[in-house]
């Protein structure tokens, strides 16, 4: 049985301050949880929700890192940096990294490497546009994504691991994949790391689904045998809406 996971993805948004304010509303929320929780806040809010998290399980993550271990890359986090201001999760090639900032899938396997060779649990997300879906790539793609993003990686490493299913056009659209849909394409990813690690492997490999995940249909996607959890974005951003889907299951 795989341990579900729900990581919250906060995007561009909070002041350390008003992380400290949203953690300390979710603690007592989430207290009973039987799943992982996660909030991926972003980088100077680290240290803030490490602190704030403190005798709860909430964990917490960053939303990006580099692929060196230092130099000349203004502007960026290594993994050792993240992982000393307290985050034990990162989220890799979220599709707005990929969309808006050139992340690619070679980026997002060297960013992957680096992640866990420093001792993180990445979050890999992967998934299609609606083009592509509509042109019947989604399989091919996301299996494709995955091998690439696992490069260089051993199957031993992939407890570090989690994988992220998140179709574009779900992304902050308020569409959301049905479950049948999501536990496919899960599915089909699950398949594809089978087929390279092994199916002992594959079958202990969480994999998320992300896109619109909501208090009133987590249940449905989560009663998918494929779907080991989920990333939000919007709803992760309210205590209650974060809280009613890590309690998904009471
Ligand atoms: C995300 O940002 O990873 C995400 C799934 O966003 P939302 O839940 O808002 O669709």
């Amino acid at each position: 049985m795989r341990k579900a996971i729900i990581a919250g993805n906060w995007k561009m948004n909070k002041t350390p301050d008003e992380a400290k304010a949203l953690v300390e509303a979710l603690k007592p929320l989430v207290a009973g949880a039987s799943c992982d929780v996660v909030v991926c806040v972003p980088a100077v809010d680290i240290a803030a929700a490490k602190a704030a998290v403190k005798g709860s399980k909430i964990k917490v993550g960053a939303q990006n890192v580099h692929f060196a271990a230092s130099g000349a890359y203004t502007g960026e986090l290594s993994a050792d940096m993240i992982k000393a201001a307290g985050a034990e999760y990162v989220i890799i090639g979220h599709s707005e990294r990929r969309q808006y900032f050139g992340e690619t899938d070679t980026t997002v396997n060297q960013r992957t490497v680096a992640a866990v060779k420093a001792g993180l649990k990445a979050i890999v997300c992967v998934g299609e546009s609606r083009a592509e879906r509509e042109a019947g790539y989604t399989d091919a793609l996301v299996e494709y994504q995955t091998l690439i993003a696992l490069t260089g990686l051993d199957k031993n490493d992939l407890k570090n691991i989690v994988i992220a299913y998140e179709p574009v056009w779900a992304i902050g659209t308020g569409l959301v994949a049905t479950d049948e849909q999501a536990n496919e394409t899960i599915g089909v990813i699950r398949a594809a790391v089978a087929r390279k690690y092994g199916k002992a492997a594959a079958g202990k490999l969480r994999i998320q689904y992300g896109g619109s995940m909501k208090p009133n249909n987590v249940k449905g996607l989560m009663a998918q045998p494929e779907i080991d959890g989920g990333l939000i974005g919007g709803a992760s951003l309210k205590a209650e809406d974060f809280a009613a889907i890590v309690n998904y299951d009471k």
